[in-house]
């Protein structure tokens, strides 16, 4: 047995996302990303004496309804606490959290492990304000400190220690971000800053139940990061257990260019942040009418919408996973289907050739460049036999989207590629070519099925390249085997 299957590997994940509001936590603060440094700050945003904190109501709503989407239970008394501590991007001196009493308690993930179905159990969902950012990078001598983000509304999403791979803390990550993204809540964009994840990581053997020492490594900006980090830690912590050392709890930081993950503080030196119940905001109450309201002014749920697509739309799990991936994906799914039934179609077409367009320019498919009656129109002359699918994903797509001002049939015709799809022009063909071989024929009939290529090229020939040839196999077979 290698070293590293001894060991069970225990993740538990904090996500802290910066939910979409217009304006901060606590005051009217502008909350848009990449104003110039420093331009979104009130006094408010700084605690000048003589200001009050005042609490942004769409923050609320926006983690209730995370709350519900996730199964958590739902806190009814709601109150704020002061975390206090001194970093040169905490203007205030202390952070305005939920300490002791989340409004989220518990809930779930479910994720498609590569070994089933399994929920991930949430600690908890809280309310809290962001920090300023340090910039470490811009000047040779200085930090330079921006506090546009200082207040902004974030929850914190913690889940238990019941990670027990990096691959699933991947999947958890995606899911949730995915969740976020359905709902509004949080454009889950890494990059930006607007989703951050901390991953705390231990190892035990396998079989204890008790936890080991946990380091956690803090900020991490992409999700492929922390699966990174899993591993390397994984591999760390092992290393260090079965050379004897000890593992110290703490606090550590992953860098990129090097991939790999260094000391920041130990847990040794702790602060003690002093929490005490913020004086000057109120507690707020939950009551049962206003979760009642949001659940019902909910959208169906990313596994509710693929469940409908498998069972009425009867697409595959795997169409469905796919379509039901991204919320603009759906809504483009949705608006498609509106002039198409061919459900089935739409989705292929969705996973193959207009997915290539959008990859190949960087696009998402709410930025596609033709409208979805346009799409459905192309979709439908291929169904319907008119147009090869080759020619229609390949050329005439690629005129559509030249020329969007022409209907899919006169894109198709300008090309000359309509095809003769009518079953007794067709057979008008097929029965010359039969009557013009008769050997091939008797040899056909007496087991030489590949002719069948020969039969249907003559009739392409004869067609000009303009005969259905899917139609004209099936033709041809039938006629043949008469
Ligand atoms: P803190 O706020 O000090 O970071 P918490 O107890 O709130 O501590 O835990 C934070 C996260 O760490 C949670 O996601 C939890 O599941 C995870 N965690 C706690 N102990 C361990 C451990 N021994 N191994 C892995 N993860 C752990
Ligand atoms: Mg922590």
């Amino acid at each position: 047995m290698s070293n590293l299957e001894k060991y069970q590997l225990v993740v538990g994940l904090e996500v802290h996302a910066q939910l979409s509001t217009k304006s901060k936590l606590f005051c009217a603060d502008d909350t848009s990303f990449g104003s110039a440094p420093n331009t979104q700050v009130s006094p408010i945003s700084l605690a000048h004496p003589g200001t009050l904190p005042k609490l942004n109501q769409k923050a609320v709503e926006l983690a209730v309804k995370l709350g519900i989407a996730l199964h958590c239970e739902i806190e009814s008394y709601n109150y704020f606490a002061r975390k206090n501590y001194f970093y040169p991007d905490l203007p205030k001196g202390y952070q305005i959290s939920q300490h002791t009493a989340p409004i989220c308690k518990g809930g779930t993930v479910l994720i498609e492990s590569q070994d089933g179905l399994k929920n991930i159990q949430l600690n908890r969902i809280h309310i809290e304000e962001d920090a300023g950012k340090s910039i470490h990078d811009a000047d040779s001598e200085y930090s330079l400190i921006d506090l546009n983000r200082a207040g902004t509304p974030l929850v914190e999403i913690v889940t238990e220690p019941v990670i027990h791979s990096a691959e699933d803390a991947f999947l958890f990550l995606t899911e949730l971000r995915k969740t976020l993204r359905w709902l509004d809540v949080c454009d889950g964009n890494m990059e930006e800053g607007s989703m951050r994840c901390d991953a705390n990581i231990s190892i035990r053997l396998k079989g204890d139940l008790t936890l080991g020492k946990r380091v956690e490594v803090k900020n991490l900006n992409s999700i492929r990061n922390v699966k990174r980090v899993i591993d390397i830690e994984f591999e760390r912590l092992v290393a260090l257990t079965e050379n004897n050392e000890s593992i110290t709890q703490e606090t550590r930081s992953y860098d990129a260019d090097n991939n790999s993950t260094f000391s920041l503080r130990t847990k040794e030196d702790a602060e003690d942040y002093r929490y005490f119940p913020e004086p000057d905001l109120p507690p707020f109450v939950i009551t049962q009418t206003y979760i009642d309201d949001i659940t019902s002014s909910m959208p169906a749920l990313p596994n509710q919408v693929k469940n409908k697509y498998i069972k009425e739309y009867g697409l595959s799990d795997y169409d469905a996973s796919v379509v039901c991936s991204d919320k603009e994906d759906v809504l483009f799914f949705e608006s498609v289907i509106k002039y198409s039934q061919d459900f089935k179609a739409v989705a292929n077409w969705m996973l193959g050739p207009l997915k290539y367009h959008c990859n190949e320019n960087g696009i998402g498919f709410s930025a596609f460049p033709l409208s979805s009656k346009l799409i459905a129109d192309l979709i439908s002359l291929t169904s319907s036999g008119k147009l090869s699918f080759n020619n229609a994903s390949g050329k005439v797509l690629q005129a559509l989207i030249t020329n969007p001002n022409q209907s899919a049939n006169e894109a198709a015709s300008a090309l000359n590629l309509i095809q003769e799809s009518d079953s007794s022009e067709l057979m008008k063909w097929i029965e010359q070519v039969i009557i013009d071989m008769p050997e091939k024929v008797k040899e056909y009939k007496s087991g030489k099925k590949g002719l069948i290529g020969l039969f249907s090229g003559e009739v392409k020939k004869r067609s000009k390249g303009k005969a259905d040839m899917q139609l004209v196999n099936q033709l041809l077979q039938e006629k043949l085997n008469q």
